[in-house]
């Protein structure tokens, strides 16, 4: 580590979503930003069973019982270092996602990110899982 690590700080629209999650989540995202090489802003928080429906119908997503129902997922997007603005690029939400996990262990908090999904990728999500739902 170098001391030259860029700080990051969120949006006010980032805050707005993060209000909406879960305070363990929220703490997740924020230890995240912290630790995080690429920048990124939160695009989506808890939703109402409405709001979820017309995802499901668009296809943004797959399933009527999403994590972002209660509080426990978010969606968020990288931000392109050269450029600053949002890209869905695999390469950077994989820098995000790992400060996730980092932050995840620090915090003892257990987190997913959708981009590991194999039957539905879904770069931008981050969740606390439902443990009692565990699959492999
Ligand atoms: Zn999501």
């Amino acid at each position: 580590m170098t001391g030259s690590q860029v700080q990051f700080s969120f949006s006010q629209r980032s805050e707005d979503y993060l209000k909406t999650v879960v305070p363990s989540l929220e703490a997740v995202a924020r230890r995240a930003l912290v630790l995080t090489r690429v920048d990124f802003t939160i695009i989506s928080g808890r939703r109402n069973m409405a709001e979820q429906r017309r995802l499901v119908r668009q296809g943004v997503s797959r399933t009527l019982y999403s994590r972002h129902l209660s509080g426990h997922a978010l969606d968020l997007v990288p931000l392109d270092p050269v450029t600053g603005k949002g890209r869905f690029s695999r390469d950077l939400a994989v820098e995000v996602a790992a400060a996730f996990y980092e932050a995840g262990y620090q915090l003892n908090t257990a987190i997913r990110w959708g981009g590991m999904w194999a039957d539905f990728e879904d770069i931008p999500h981050m969740e606390i899982p439902d443990m009692s739902a565990r699959t492999l």
